[in-house]
């Protein structure tokens, strides 16, 4: 029967050129004719070629006017065409992860956009965002936000993998989904998104979300909160942003310099913004006079000013009205530039006395001591300061280095780098310890 159809066809097919509304040129014949003739016709047109078969999974597809007709024993007959099409195109067809069609295109959704299911996913498309395939866990929880109805909207680009831990993410209009095997998949979005974001993602330290968003209404205003794997950020209505790394959850070690601010701290303020990482620096008075605006970029890039003294002396051989004579001028000042008064103050060399510690609880401070110690102002080398300090570093560490020194400041990225290789997040004393009780010693968590 077919070859006789067959024959017919080429005979019509000559045909076309006397009478070009006769028949069809080829057939379209099985599960893809049927499909064709109940309805696919007026989406597809006439064939333009055969139907070709012996594709993965004993499938066959034929090619029409406006798209394409695929058959598979387990898919069923549907057809492909435009933006979709030729996005799986460029993923190889049925060879891809998302194998044979399992719908026919279905249009009229969001902002004009159109899908087609597949055995291993969705193709998704709309006129602002383009085609792109969505598999996997991260499908099946943007499936369940509610597909493109979610703040997500649609895909903007295809899955991506190989980040930290074995990660992978899709960005959509609206945000990203981020998946990691120990996390699962969570979706980030909106202001939470923008924060997490310069936070330096995934790999900052906040880490990967643990959970969506939730949100609740309270004294009349909004707050939601999403859970990350070292803390939570949290958005509310009346305030922004507002956020946390929980060091009780969290690896955390609080990083320290002090004795400047001198003419390398600018260069170690860059460094800390690329890498997302916060500080604690412990500043002199007398240093503070010709490099105010220092001080002030620290504070609003979110590093934590402490107080070193004005003058840098011995503290434990001074009475308690000269303890508070050397602290005092370097809080206001501290004041006046940050907008803050210091909660640590850092006695130099460490010398500390029940003086010292009195005269810091009468001003409020907590005096803060440190647990892991490179030697950085006596061993000028960013190699051997690094080794140390990666070395002795444990979870609640407080490190003391001194922005004083270029090499302490050169050793800075591969120490950061290093800790967070580690799974450390960096934090500010405050973030470490909390509100310090004043005149209390901390030497680390
Ligand atoms: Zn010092």
């Amino acid at each position: 029967m077919r070859t006789l159809a067959r024959v017919l066809c080429a005979l019509v097919l000559a045909l076309t050129f006397v009478c070009p509304a006769a028949a069809h040129a080829y057939d379209v014949g099985g599960a893809i004719g049927d499909a064709w003739r109940a309805g696919a016709r007026s989406a597809m047109g006439d064939p333009t070629g055969p139907e070709v078969c012996g594709l993965r999974d004993r499938g066959c597809y034929q090619n029409f006017q406006r798209g394409a007709m695929y058959w598979q024993q387990a898919a069923g007959a549907h057809w492909v065409r435009g933006a979709i099409q030729e996005r799986w195109g460029t993923m190889r067809w049925e060879n891809s992860p998302l194998r044979y069609p399992t719908t026919d295109e279905r249009c009229g959704f969001r902002d004009g956009g159109c899908f087609n299911h597949f055995q291993g996913g969705s193709i998704y498309w709309s006129p602002a965002s383009g085609a792109h395939p969505v598999w996997g866990l991260i499908r099946d929880r943007w499936e369940s936000m509610g597909w493109e109805r979610s703040p997500l909207a649609y895909p903007v680009e295809g899955e991506r993998c190989i980040i930290r831990n074995s990660g992978c993410f899709q960005y959509f209009q609206g945000g990203a989904i981020y998946y990691s095997p120990a996390t699962g998949a969570h979706p980030v979005f909106g202001a939470i998104f923008d924060h997490w974001r310069d936070s330096g993602w995934e790999a900052g330290r906040y880490g990967y979300p643990t959970g969506g968003e939730a949100c609740r209404t309270e004294g009349g205003g909004r707050i939601c909160d999403q859970r990350f794997e070292h803390g939570t950020i949290t958005w509310r209505s009346d305030r922004g942003i507002v956020t946390g790394v929980d060091c009780r959850v969290a690896r955390c070690v609080a990083l320290t310099y002090d004795d400047g601010p001198s003419s390398h701290t600018s260069r170690l303020l860059d460094t800390l913004g690329r890498e997302g990482v916060k500080a604690t620096f412990f500043v002199v008075g007398d240093m503070v006079d010709s490099r105010g605006p220092t001080v002030s970029r620290a504070a609003s890039m979110g590093m934590e000013i402490g107080n070193h003294t004005t003058h840098h002396g011995t503290l434990s051989s001074m009475s308690y009205q000269g303890v508070r004579n050397e602290l005092n001028p370097t809080s206001d000042k501290i004041q006046r530039l940050t907008g803050r008064r210091p909660v640590w103050m850092r006695p130099p060399g460490g010398a500390t006395s029940t003086t010292v510690q009195q005269a810091s609880a009468d001003m409020g401070m907590g005096v803060a001591l440190w647990s892991v110690d490179p030697y950085d102002w006596r061993d000028r080398n960013a190699a051997t300061v690094t080794d140390r300090v990666l070395h002795d570093v444990r979870p609640g560490a407080v490190v003391l280095m001194h922005d004083l020194h270029g090499t302490t400041v050169d050793a800075a990225p591969g120490i950061i780098r290093g800790l967070k290789a580690q799974g450390y997040t960096l934090v500010t004393m405050s973030e470490l310890l909390g509100q310090p009780a004043p005149g209390q010693v901390y030497r680390s968590r």
